[in-house]
């Protein structure tokens, strides 16, 4: 079984495939198929959610919850999820796009069956949304906080000195939204974050970067992910144009084709652990 063909890198939300395995499970089967439009949630690195969805053939249909990755050793161990032992794209390891339904599968979806997939897309594009969002927000933080640095930390993919990947810890992507979380213990003073002076200014730095986000979303630029292969296990990554210069950060998920898909992105951050600083990334949709 060859790695799953996915296409929702180029934003598609239907596809017609075969079914090439059926894996029942505790929860119900897994369903894994030659080509997807899922995305799916990543096991190592889980900030955007997995599409849901159906997958039919003719008049029966059966709901996904949330698309899932698994992998297939070399010796015929199926794992799912977080239950992978290794990271993506470890050799030896076939990788795979599961797509998780409530109970047995119905006895039209075998292995070999041809059906139909369809994405969620108004929650699909939230999802894009949320996440071109996130990744903006970043990159006006690292902009924002770049005064703050006494050592050269790294740049990010506008070449400002990089905080978000110094300090992130996590990131969770909404339907239009996000939550990331950043570490502003001992280890990143030590690497010449100025914390002290960034709590002092937290209101100025906050209207910094949506001052920044205001310019890009009034930009319109055109924002596309770049695959280097077909299959879920090749690279991807994400490209904007920017005034600053020209984004390209790794990622697997789904982005929004254009900021003139936005109303508005806006963030708030919150430093009430001063060890810990919470951005919330809110995106309006334009109408
Ligand atoms: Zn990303």
């Amino acid at each position: 079984m060859p790695a799953t063909v996915v296409s929702f890198a180029s934003g598609a939300v239907r596809g017609a495939s075969s079914v090439v395995r059926i894996e029942e499970g505790d929860q119900g089967a897994l369903v894994v198929v030659e080509a997807t439009p899922f995305h799916p949630v990543d096991h190592t690195w889980p900030d955007q959610p997995g599409d849901s969805g159906t997958i039919s053939s003719g008049t029966e249909s059966v709901r996904v919850r949330e698309a899932v990755m698994a992998a297939v050793s070399d010796d015929g161990v199926f794992a799912v999820g977080t239950d992978i032992p290794v990271k993506r794209g470890v050799e030896g390891w076939t990788w795979l796009v599961a797509h998780p339904i409530d109970g047995p599968a119905p006895s039209w979806l075998v292995e070999g069956a041809p059906v139909d997939l369809a994405v969620d897309e108004a929650r699909r594009a939230g999802l894009s949304r949320g996440h071109t969002a996130c990744h903006l927000a970043s990159l006006a933080l690292d902009l924002a906080v770049a005064d703050l640095w006494r050592k050269d930390p790294g740049v990010d993919a506008l070449g400002t000195p990089d905080f978000e990947g110094r300090a992130n810890q996590t990131s969770r992507i909404h339907e239009d939204g996000a939550v990331d979380e950043y570490r502003l213990g001992k280890s990143l003073r030590r690497a010449g974050f100025d914390t002290e002076s960034f709590a002092a200014t937290l209101a100025d730095r906050t209207e910094a970067i949506n001052a920044r986000l205001r310019d890009w979303v009034a930009s319109a630029v055109s924002s596309e992910v770049l695959a280097e292969g077909p299959t879920i296990v090749d690279r991807r990554r994400w490209r904007c144009e920017l005034a600053e210069g020209t984004a390209e950060i790794l990622c697997g998920g789904t982005h929004t084709p254009s900021l003139s898909d936005f109303l508005s992105i806006e963030v708030a951050l919150d430093l009430t652990d001063p060890q810990l600083l919470v951005m919330t990334t809110t995106a309006s949709p334009a109408a």
